[in-house]
C-alpha cells in the first residue's frame, strides 16, 4: 500500500490511513506500507536548498529532501501501534534500499528484504519511506520528484507481492483530465504499455519510472482513492484487457518548446551536428520534422524541447551558428503536444486520421505529428489544448454517457 502527500496530509489523515492499513491487516495480509512525504513539504524543502545555494551539491540536496517521508513514515508507525497494529517504521538506509550514485534521480538497484519478511512472520508492519535509498558511497540517495511510487513498485516486486496499492488524490486513471473534459470517464483496467505512454505524455497519476518498472516485474498496480472506498483502476498486462478500444486514452503536455532551424544546408552529417550538442548537453529532444529541401540545398528543420530546456537548447545552437550554417532560430514556448494512446491501434487503419479531421473542425493548426505504435501525438498551440482534447475524447467515443 503506498499512500500520497494529500493522504497523509495532516494527523487526521494518517490516522485514516492507519484504519485503512488496519483492515488489511485484519484480513490477514502481510503489509508494507510506503509513504510520501506530508503535502507541500518535499516543495519546502526544495525551496530552502535552492535559497542557500542555487547550483547546490546534489548529496546534501537528497539529505535535506528525504527528511519529508521520515516523519510520515514515523508518525504512521505511531498511528498504527496506538489502535493496536504492531508496525515499525523504516528508512531508505536502515532496509536497505540500495540506489546507484545519481544523486536527486537515482535508480534502485536492489532491496534487501529478508528482515522485513522476518517480522511479517511475527506480524508486524512495515512502514517505509519513500522516494529515497542509500547509494554506493553510503550517503542518501532520492529517487527523484513523485519516486514515491517508484519505491513502492519496486518493494512490491522484491517482496513478490499480490498487488500494489496506489492510495491518492484521484480514484483511479481516466481516459484524459476530468479537470478539462467533465465527461471523462475512470478506466477500470489499463495496460502497462498504455499507461508508461500516458505518464510519458503528461498525465501525472504514477511516476513513469514506476510504470515502468511494474511492467518489467509484472506487478499488478492498482491506483485508487484514499478518501472513497471504491475499486480503483488496475494497471496490468494487455492479455487481462478483453474489450480493447482502438484509443484508451488522451493526454496532453504544455511542459513543450518548439524550435525551428531556417534553410540548414542539406548534406550528410547535419543533424548528427545539430542533435549531438544538445545530447551532450543533456537536453532531451522528443518530436522532429525535417522538411524536404528546397532544390537540395536548404531544409527547415523542427524540434521539441521541454520548456526547461529551450533557453539552454537555444544556447548551445546559437554558439555553433555559423558552423551550422542556419539562417535563423525560431523558438516557441507557446505549445501544447496532445496525443493519443491505445493498443487497439496496432491492429486499426484510419486512427491517426480521425485526430486530424477532428482537429481540423475545429480549425486547429497541426505543427508537428509524430506517431509510434500506440500513439499519435500532434503539437498545437497551446491555446487550444482544452478545444482540442475535448474534441478527440469524443471524436474517439471516450465521452461518458
Ligand atoms: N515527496 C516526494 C515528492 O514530492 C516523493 C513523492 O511524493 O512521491 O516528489
Ligand atoms: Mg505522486
Amino acid at each position: 500500500m503506498k499512500f500520497g502527500g494529500t493522504s497523509v496530509a495532516d494527523v487526521e489523515r494518517i490516522k485514516s490511513v492507519a484504519k485503512r492499513v488496519k483492515r488489511e491487516v485484519d484480513a490477514g495480509h502481510e503489509v508494507a506500507v510506503v509513504v510520501s512525504a506530508m503535502s507541500g513539504v518535499t516543495n519546502q524543502l526544495v525551496t530552502w536548498t535552492s535559497e542557500i545555494a542555487r547550483l547546490h551539491d546534489a548529496r546534501e540536496y537528497d539529505v535535506v529532501v528525504a527528511t519529508g517521508e521520515q516523519v510520515t513514515s514515523g508518525l504512521l508507525a505511531l498511528a498504527l501501534q496506538e489502535i493496536g497494529v504492531s508496525a515499525r517504521s523504516w528508512v531508505g538506509w536502515q532496509i536497505p534500499i540500495h540506489t546507484d550514485d545519481a544523486h536527486g534521480k537515482a535508480r534502485i538497484e536492489r532491496i534487501d528484504t529478508a528482515e522485513i519478511e522476518r517480522r511479517f512472520a511475527q506480524g508486524q508492519v512495515a512502514v517505509v519511506a519513500g522516494f529515497q535509498g542509500v547509494g554506493p558511497d553510503n550517503r542518501v540517495t532520492t529517487l527523484g520528484r513523485g519516486g514515491s511510487d517508484t519505491s513502492a513498485v519496486a518493494l512490491a516486486a522484491a517482496l513478490k507481492a499480490d498487488r500494489c496499492d496506489i492510495f491518492t488524490d484521484v480514484d483511479g486513471v481516466y481516459t484524459t483530465d476530468p479537470r478539462i473534459v467533465a465527461k471523462a470517464r475512470k478506466l477500470d483496467k489499463i495496460a502497462y504499455e498504455e499507461m508508461l505512454e500516458l505518464a510519458s505524455q503528461g498525465a501525472k497519476v504514477l511516476q513513469i519510472r514506476s510504470v515502468e518498472m511494474a511492467m518489467k516485474h509484472r506487478v499488478r498496480l492498482q491506483v485508487l482513492s484514499s478518501f472513497e472506498d471504491k475499486p480503483g483502476t488496475l494497471v496490468v498486462d494487455e492479455d487481462e484487457i478483453v474489450e480493447q478500444e482502438i484509443v484508451t486514452g488522451v493526454a496532453y503536455s504544455r511542459d513543450e518548446a518548439k524550435i525551428t532551424l531556417v534553410r540548414v544546408p542539406d548534406r550528410p552529417g547535419v543533424a548528427a551536428a545539430i542533435f549531438g550538442p544538445l545530447a551532450d548537453h543533456n537536453i532531451n529532444v522528443d518530436m522532429i520534422v525535417q522538411n524536404v529541401s528546397e532544390g537540395g540545398q536548404f531544409t527547415d528543420l523542427t524540434f521539441t524541447v521541454t520548456k526547461a530546456d529551450l533557453e539552454r537548447a537555444k544556447k548551445v545552437l546559437e554558439d555553433r551558428r555559423v558552423a551550422l550554417g542556419y539562417q535563423a532560430l525560431v523558438p516557441d514556448s507557446n505549445v501544447v503536444k496532445v496525443s493519443v494512446i491505445g493498443l487497439g491501434m496496432r491492429s486499426h487503419a484510419g486512427v491517426a486520421q480521425r485526430m486530424f479531421k477532428a482537429l481540423a473542425e475545429k480549425g486547429i493548426n497541426i505543427q508537428v505529428i509524430s506517431t509510434s505504435e500506440i500513439k499519435v501525438s500532434v503539437l498545437v498551440a497551446e491555446e487550444y489544448t482544452e478545444l482540442a482534447v475535448r474534441a478527440l475524447h469524443t471524436a474517439y467515443g471516450l465521452d461518458a454517457a
